[in-house]
């Protein structure tokens, strides 16, 4: 399940169905967090290659928040949140632990922040600037990433589903006015800044659905 998106016609739709083992079964969605038939049935561990540290992140390669154009900060119960964060919390209002995070050494420091000393993360570039960064090749990338899933998952229990808090805020900083004008009317929401919306709930995910659905 692509759970990030990459961009233009293969917006969460970039799994390529050939390479894939022939035991799995993908989703391709429209949008983030559509689908959750997978957690819903019972999911053991979710393992997020390939994030970005959230936007504001200095030595985070292409880091961003959801949308770089049309998003700027996420928090939940104030703390601050990236796509990691909004992944793991997806995951975890179905019970399910993220087990491993890999992506530049920032992404990788953000996941630790948010989930613990007992995330596994793989570091495969270590950025020097929003688009600038030294790179393993993608070959040993790979080979990391592989060895890293195979010894994560010995462990289910290494990180505990992560749950932002209950009842729960999700306050949503927007770039600009426009992006606001979208969003700012939809029911549960309540404006608290000029580009800033507010979605209180019981829990994350009725929290988040409110907000992104
Ligand atoms: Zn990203």
């Amino acid at each position: 399940m692509d759970h990030h998106g990459a961009g233009r016609e293969w917006s969460f739709n970039s799994l390529v169905p050939d390479l894939l083992e022939p035991g799995c079964e993908f989703v391709v969605q429209q949008r983030w967090t559509e689908y959750s038939g997978f957690l819903e049935r019972g999911c053991d561990a979710c393992l997020l290659i390939g994030m970005h540290a959230m936007a504001g992140t200095p030595d985070g390669l292409m880091n961003h928040t959801i949308s770089t154009s049309s998003w700027q900060n996420l928090w939940f119960n104030g703390v601050p949140a990236g796509e990691i964060a909004i992944n793991a919390a997806f995951c975890g209002a179905f019970g399910c632990p993220v087990l491993l995070v890999t992506g530049d050494a920032a992404s990788c420091r953000e996941g630790v922040g948010v989930l613990g000393a007992g995330l596994t993360t793989v570091a495969v570039k270590e950025a020097f600037g929003r688009t600038s960064a030294r790179h393993v090749a993608p070959r040993r990338a790979r080979e990391m990433i592989e060895h890293a899933a195979r010894e994560c998952l010995r462990d289910l229990a290494a990180v505990a589903p992560y749950d932002p808090g209950r009842p729960c805020e999700i306050r949503a900083e927007l770039t600009h006015t426009a992006a606001f004008d979208d969003v700012r009317r939809r029911p549960g929401l309540a404006v608290a800044g000029d580009r800033t919306l507010a979605s209180r709930a019981d829990d994350f995910w009725t929290a988040w659905r409110q907000l992104y659905l």
